[in-house]
């Protein structure tokens, strides 16, 4: 066991991966609110949307108008998703400070998500990575699936490894690994992450964690005690699981950072700040978010009875 990170970074997903998943169709100016929101609460990193097609994610057709009318704070990384080279396109033109693309360490599960293969959707990553170099701008590459598959179950560590090491070669800046239904385990986690670190040392990991079945904190506890210190959380645990109804999805934002700025972690995010965001963001989704600091507060003054 490695020295825990002594502070970490917090990519904040909500008005992505957490809108877009959600059922209701959260209006442009209200994704702009959340954005100045999460602004002033200090995150470093936002992921902000996605360039999509409208037909296929209606949720991200405004992604474009986001990004032109949120207030961009200095120092703060804007991130889009793509999940092609259109997309990549219309992400520089909106300014995106980084790009994000996703291939699934499932074969069935990137055939069914996007109904390609996982040697087409790579092909499309070069093409994304390439276009990303021209503007001189980083990008990421997610593996999703990459602790368990809603249709193939188990997925091998080698899959994993082997995507990371196609990834990097194509020149990801980062490689996120994510869990996408929640299914892993704190020693899956330190397992994967250690494979990976020994294949591609310096590869700079990040995971994304979901909270499906309750062990996305452990798992993101796992991950730190490895050394990882770049984490992935939807502000208040907003988006849900698209594999299980009802169910949680994404880590909460305060529930990570209240984690860690309790083990004496630095996060640079205000937590007062984030938990009325996080209240607040249950009012545009118009529903309980599960994340759990929200309702509980954080912890109360030393000199409280
Ligand atoms: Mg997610």
């Amino acid at each position: 066991m490695t020295t825990l990170p002594e502070r970490v970074t917090i990519t904040e997903v909500g008005p992505r991966d957490g809108l877009q998943n959600e059922d209701c169709y959260v209006e442009t100016p209200q994704k702009i609110e959340l954005i100045a929101r999460l602004n002033k609460a200090g995150f470093s990193r936002i992921e902000a949307g996605s360039f999509v097609s409208p037909k296929a994610i209606p949720q991200m057709r405004d992604a474009a108008d986001v990004f032109a009318a949120m207030p961009r704070r200095e120092g703060v990384t804007y991130v889009a998703l793509v999940p092609n080279v259109v997309g990549a396109r219309n992400a520089l033109a909106a300014h995106a400070d980084e790009l994000a693309t996703v291939v699934s360490a499932s074969e069935t599960h990137n055939k069914r998500n996007i109904n390609r293969s996982v040697e087409e959707s790579l092909r499309e990553v070069e093409g994304v990575a390439a276009l990303a170099s021209d503007a001189g701008i980083p990008w990421a590459g997610y593996i999703s699936t990459a602790f368990g598959c809603p249709y193939e179950g188990d997925i091998a560590e080698e899959q994993v490894v082997k995507l990371c090491t196609r990834l990097r070669g194509l020149g990801a800046a980062a490689v996120a690994l994510g869990d996408t239904i929640g299914a892993g385990n704190p020693r899956q986690v330190a397992n994967l992450v250690r494979a990976v670190q020994d294949a591609l040392p310096d590869t700079p990991l990040r995971l994304h964690a979901h909270d499906t079945r309750g062990t996305g904190l452990a798992n993101v506890f796992a991950a730190l005690q490895e050394g990882v210190d770049s984490f992935d959380a939807s502000v208040g645990g907003m988006g849900g699981c698209p594999y299980a109804p009802g169910a949680a999805g994404n880590v909460a934002t305060e529930d990570v950072v209240y984690m860690l700025e309790e083990m004496g972690i630095a996060t640079g995010v205000d937590l007062p700040a984030l938990v009325e965001v996080a209240r607040w963001a249950e009012e545009i989704v118009g529903r309980q978010l599960p994340g759990r600091v929200k309702d509980a507060g954080i912890m109360p003054a030393a000199d409280a009875e």
